[in-house]
């Protein structure tokens, strides 16, 4: 998943995704509204460290109170864009983001399973052609090439690993994408030099394999909320502990989120907000097109 850090958000497209943590959330008074609020108030951190505020109007706020908790980290997709109110902004900038009913959150949690890994599935190959700035998968077009994600075409695409492995963690068998460089570290060989090889193909398994299937690891994991054709919502490895294979299990590994189980993944984490589906509203705060 490819998110849009908060520096280079000058404008929001439908596909725009922000990844952030709610670092702080209060509520926006004036002496005038005693009791009341004028709106929620949130301050959004990426993984570059650079804040931005986010505000939630107050027909919203509620709902938004239950949704979100301070110090989590959240994907957002469907928020405005909007210019910043300078009374009372905690961050001096040009813009500051909204959060709709149509806004999109989804709570990012890890999950760390000790699996088998039993068998990839080859349905849509182990590798693909991938954008080489963003990984998205290339699209043709006429004789060459672009990335839908990031529109890039002017540098040959790369090979990418994208492993469907079915796991088993003796309770139950799913899917696990491996992508990229995770799985290189697997397998140990770059995808790009096996699929080139000599009688490679696409939808069968190089040898080399035979060296991880049937293997045990701990997998750390979160859910790829982006589509793909194998199902709308799948589980992303984002990290192998291979350590734990080659000192035969012996070694601890600590991690923060160690005792998480793959049960917890059964949670739905998704949230949507829309409370009817009579189309977007109409927004009273002015939207930044393009900038
Ligand atoms: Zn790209």
């Amino acid at each position: 998943m490819t998110f849009t850090l908060l520096k280079e958000l000058h404008s929001v497209q439908r596909q725009t995704k922000i990844k952030v943590r709610i670092s702080r959330i209060w509520e926006a008074k004036t002496p005038l509204l005693k009791n009341d609020i004028l709106s929620l108030e949130c301050l959004l951190i990426d993984e570059e460290g650079y804040s931005m505020q986010a505000t939630i109007r107050k027909h919203d706020a509620d709902n938004f109170k239950s949704l979100i908790d301070e110090g989590s980290v959240y994907i957002v997709d469907n928020f405005n864009l909007i210019l910043a109110k300078n009374n009372y902004a905690a961050v001096n900038q040009k813009h500051m983001i909204q959060f709709s009913k149509w806004t999109h959150l989804l709570k990012d949690i890890k999950y760390t399973c000790k699996a088998k890994l039993v068998s990839i599935d080859t349905t849509y190959g182990w590798w693909y052609r991938a954008c080489y700035n963003c990984k998205a998968a290339v699209k043709d077009f006429a004789d060459t090439f672009w990335c839908g994600q990031c529109g890039k075409n002017d540098q040959s695409p790369v090979l990418w690993y994208k492993l469907d492995a079915v796991v088993d963690d003796e309770i139950a068998t799913t899917n696990f994408i491996i992508f990229g460089k995770i799985a290189q570290e697997l397998i140990r060989i770059p995808a790009q030099q096996l699929a080139i090889a000599a009688n490679a193909d696409k939808f069968v398994l190089p040898s080399v394999f035979k060296n991880v299937v049937g293997q045990t690891y701990i997998f750390q994991i979160s859910i790829d909320s982006r589509r793909s054709n194998i199902n709308a919502q799948s589980f992303k490895v984002t990290k192998i502990f291979i350590d734990d294979l080659d000192t035969k299990g012996k070694k601890k590994i600590y991690t923060k989120d160690a005792e998480d189980t793959l049960e917890e993944t059964n949670d739905d984490h998704t949230t949507h907000t829309s409370q009817n589906d009579s189309g977007p509203e109409i927004v009273e705060d002015p939207i930044i097109q393009s900038m």
